[in-house]
């Protein structure tokens, strides 16, 4: 039997087979090969593979978006073929006896320097597309196209770290619990753990490796431990505290249909987070009065290419209908930072928390904002919408949001495409929309206080970075006062005020944010019932 220790990220207990996700070998890593013929086979398979995809790609997007935008994936097509490109990259395998996935990224690097230089608009343009489809013919060499867990039974996943990517990727009713050796609590992949409800480990102290795969474990996620092998008697002990957190987990349920207001008649809105469209099921099932943090980014990641405004819409439609005319807050797109899809092609950069994401994306790439706007304004025919800016830091950010939602709602005019009421709000996560929360008031109709940014920026500490967590504090009386004055601000001029961030569910907190006033408090649906039974126990 081993035990190893983590920074628990959802209590609850999971015993069952360790799976070893290992990372593909990073198509920078160039290895030396022995037959060049067979290389080449391997490259022209992939080839073969990326094609049929792009014509796939090609007819969805005819038919979902019309032939101007689907024209891309012709081009892209035809340079696929290229015989220069081919050529250039048989020549480097077998020349330099590398891998496929190493000759294709620094040959399509190489085409990609080569348009960027020319003075030629569209072929400048054809820089971006050859670094497109080189990474598509790299993901099929490494497998990653057919990734996911390769499991019949749901398992133990037991990883380095994963990207909230890689978590989207993966068959959720295969993961009965995550363990990874790297990651923070406050990782977007900790929050995914969280809102599917699993049993889960950060900054685990094992040394990962393929030996553990099959292996039975038991994860605690009460104690942050790792149990490998357990043995009979500890086995025993686990699946009794496992039925005693089952018991209370039935006694939480009778609250199922009660009010959230304390023993001395305060009450407050208590709404649930999600990122994908099957969270709904958790939604409805723990009795949330509203969703308070739709992460809409979540439905752009783990994928090669834009949603259309068509399958947002589905999305959307499907989230907002299941919830009856209860109030969906969606949050317009936060992509960046840790949450990363390729096709955006976004820059490496030094400080990413620090850099372009987010509602900064939005404003300066409008086509990507408009369609998501589109989608969701046609799905708030079907209920209750709210919408959600994230990363404010000013009025005009705000000003310039509301005049793309004013185009958007007059092309729906236009094309007799109906609409229903949505109220516009933003996320308060950085410091400067707290110290000026007064102004952004006059221009919303409600904030939501996201307190996982609102405490990185308040302390500059990265929240991804696991060494930081022990002076990652979130109870900083910085944070809270920063917290106190948005509330204070927006009922000064008149508009609700919550909080999604993962402060929210905790209850040494509860007491102190209803004395503030706070409207409303968005947590993981499997936190609704407790806190629920937390505020009514308030008061006297
Ligand atoms: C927050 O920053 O608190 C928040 C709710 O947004 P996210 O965790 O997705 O950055
Ligand atoms: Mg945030």
């Amino acid at each position: 039997m081993e035990v190893y220790h983590g920074k628990s990220v959802l209590q609850g207990i999971a015993i069952g087979k360790l799976y070893v996700f290992q990372k593909k070998e990073s198509a920078w890593k160039k290895h030396s090969i022995a037959d060049a013929d067979a290389e080449t086979v391997r490259f022209e398979d992939a080839r073969g593979k990326a094609l049929s995809q792009l014509d796939e790609l090609y007819d969805k997007a005819l038919s979902q978006v019309g032939e101007e935008n689907a024209m891309i994936f012709d081009v892209h097509r035809m340079m696929l073929e290229d015989q220069d490109y081919l050529d250039a990259i048989e020549a480097r395998i077998r020349t330099e006896m590398v891998n496929a996935e190493y000759a294709v990224t620094v040959t399509g690097e190489e085409f990609s320097a080569t348009f960027s230089s020319m003075d030629d608009e569209y072929m400048q343009a054809r820089a971006a597309d050859v670094l497109d489809i080189s990474g598509r013919v790299v993901r099929i060499l490494e497998g990653l196209d057919e990734g996911g867990l390769n499991t019949p039974e749901p398992v133990i996943v037991l990883a380095e770290d994963l990207t909230p990517s890689e978590t989207i990727r993966m068959d959720k009713s295969k993961i009965m619990a995550f363990v990874t050796r790297q990651g923070s609590a406050n990782s977007h992949t900790a929050i995914l753990a969280r809102s599917l409800n699993i049993p889960s480990l950060v900054n685990a102290d094992i040394r990962i490796d393929a030996s553990y795969h099959g292996k039975e474990a038991v994860v605690d996620g009460k104690d942050g431990i790792l149990i490998v092998e357990p043995d009979h008697e500890t086995l025993r002990q686990k699946e009794k505290e496992r039925e005693a957190m089952q018991r209370e987990q039935e006694r939480l349920r009778s609250l199922i249909g009660k009010d959230n207001v304390t023993k001395d008649g305060r009450s407050i809105l208590l709404y649930a987070n999600m990122g994908n469209v099957e969270d709904v099921d958790k939604v409805l099932e723990n009795d949330a009065g509203g969703i308070g943090l739709f992460r809409s980014e979540f439905l752009y990641l783990g994928r090669e290419d834009f949603p259309t405004e068509e399958e947002q819409f589905a999305a959307y439609k499907t989230v907002v209908s299941r919830m009856e005319g209860k109030r969906v807050i969606i949050r317009t797109l936060d992509i960046g930072a840790d949450k990363k899809a390729d096709y955006f092609h976004l820059d490496t950069e030094e400080n990413p928390a620090l850099g372009y994401r987010a509602i900064r994306i939005c404003l300066t790439r409008p086509e990507i904002f408009k369609t998501q706007l589109r989608a969701i304004y046609r799905a708030s025919a079907f209920g209750n919408v709210a919408v959600m800016f994230p990363m404010i830091v000013s009025v005009d950010e705000i000003r310039r949001a509301k005049a793309v939602v004013e185009e958007v709602k007059a092309e729906l005019d236009k094309e007799n495409k109906p609409y229903g009421e949505v109220e516009l709000g933003i996320m308060v996560e950085t410091p400067a929309a707290a110290l000026v929360s007064l102004e952004l008031a006059r221009e919303v109709e409600f904030f939501s206080i996201g307190t996982n940014d609102l405490t990185q920026y308040t302390l500059a500490i990265d929240r991804q970075n696991q060494k930081l967590e022990p002076f990652y504090d979130a109870h900083h009386p910085a944070v809270l006062s920063l917290i106190e004055m948005t509330i204070q601000n927006g009922h000064k001029a008149g508009i609700w005020v919550g909080i999604c961030g993962e402060l929210a569910a905790d209850e040494s907190l509860t007491e102190t944010f209803l004395n503030m006033g706070l409207d409303e408090l968005s947590v993981s649906p499997s936190y609704i019932l407790n806190l629920r039974d937390k505020i009514r126990q308030i008061g006297s």
